[in-house]
C-alpha cells in the first residue's frame, strides 16, 4: 500500500468524475450537483448524483457510492489495479509498476490423473 498513493492523487487532480461519468450516464445539472438515472441499478428517475467539488457520487436508490476510482471500476467491471492502470494512462500519469511485472502465471499440471 502507498506505492501509488501520489499517482492516485495526481489522477484525481487531473481527471474530473463528472467528465468520466458523462460518458456512461446522461448527467443533468441540479443546483450544486449533477444527477442522472443510476447506471448501477434499473430505474428511470435520477437517483444518482455527483458532487463535483468533492469528486464523489451517491445513489439514493441502491446506495452505490464512491469516488472516481470506484465509479470507473464498478461501471467497467475492473479490479482496483486495472482501474488504476487505465485511469493513469488516461490522465498521463506514470505508475510505479514495481520490479515484478513480466512473471507469467505458473502453469499447473494436474498430476495423477487417471483416465
Ligand atoms: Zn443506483
Amino acid at each position: 500500500m502507498g506505492r501509488n498513493a501520489s499517482a492516485i492523487q495526481e489522477i484525481k487532480a487531473r481527471l474530473n468524475l463528472v467528465d468520466i461519468a458523462r460518458r456512461y450516464v446522461d448527467l443533468k445539472r441540479n443546483g450544486p450537483r449533477w444527477v442522472a438515472p443510476c447506471p448501477f441499478h434499473q430505474e428511470t428517475k435520477p437517483s444518482f448524483s455527483i458532487n463535483e467539488e468533492e469528486g464523489f457520487f451517491y445513489c439514493f436508490g441502491c446506495q452505490a457510492s464512491g469516488d472516481l476510482f470506484d465509479f470507473y471500476g464498478q461501471i467497467n467491471g475492473l479490479d482496483f489495479r486495472e482501474t488504476l492502470e487505465q485511469l493513469a494512462e488516461e490522465a498521463g500519469v506514470t505508475l510505479d509498476r514495481g520490479p515484478q511485472r513480466q512473471a507469467p502465471p505458473a502453469r499447473r499440471c494436474p498430476s495423477g490423473g487417471s483416465f
